[in-house]
């Protein structure tokens, strides 16, 4: 069961088109394996597009935001029946990333590996497919700048939370942390970082830059 999601924030800026490409790709990944999410985009487009059609031009302000939100919170049956929205999406896995340039598995540690990335045109940060193995960990680090991750099949526990298959995680420089893959299976996760992470201790830090994280 999916229990962490991407805040409104972020549905809205992808559902108005201005996330960077690598960010709004791990984002749709999430939104295929989510129809909470999925719904809830569906639904600020609707609103969103109602409200521009009614509106004098005007900055959105937090508060004007707030009240799209409430809107979105009190019409969702009405919102979902209105834009057609009448089955989840497939879980689709990895196969958005199929427009992208993406590597050959490389092994980097015992227990690691993974795939860079390309997306076409990201302006923005790097994008990587991990596996983890069953009890390893991503070494500890923290955060010069925002790092998404959508976990595609497995899960790992960093201390905050568990998070399991089709799972979202944002993490920004306040959060320091190791996740730690549960014993049952391997970890695939979709991660966006848009700076390079800062992996405590040499022999991380080595690994860290001989990859490009
Ligand atoms: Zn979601």
């Amino acid at each position: 069961m999916i229990t962490h999601h991407p805040d409104d924030e972020s549905l809205l800026a992808f559902a108005s088109g201005q996330l960077d490409s690598g960010r709004g790709l791990l984002l749709s990944v999430h939104l295929d394996a989510c129809q909470q999410c999925h719904r809830r985009v569906q639904a600020l487009l609707s609103v969103g597009g109602e409200v521009l059609e009614r509106a004098q031009p005007m900055e959105l302000s937090d508060e004007a935001l707030q009240r799209v939100l409430q809107r979105i919170e009190g019409t969702a049956p009405e919102s979902k029946a209105r834009v057609g929205v009448t089955s989840a999406p497939a879980a689709r896995g990895l196969s958005r990333l199929d427009s992208c340039e993406v590597s050959a598995w490389r092994r980097v540690a015992p227990g690691m590996r993974y795939r860079s990335v390309l997306v076409p045109h990201a302006a923005d940060g790097k994008m990587f497919v991990l596996g983890i193995a069953p009890g390893r960990s991503l070494p500890k680090h923290s955060h010069r700048d925002l790092e998404w991750t959508q976990v595609i099949s497995g899960a790992f526990d960093d201390g905050r939370a568990r998070f399991e298959a089709g799972d979202f995680d944002a993490t920004d420089g306040l959060v320091r942390h190791q996740p730690v893959v549960t014993a049952e299976a391997e970890c695939i996760c979709l991660a966006h970082l848009s700076a390079p992470l800062v992996f405590e201790g040499w022999i991380a830090r080595t690994f860290g830059r001989w990859i490009g994280m």
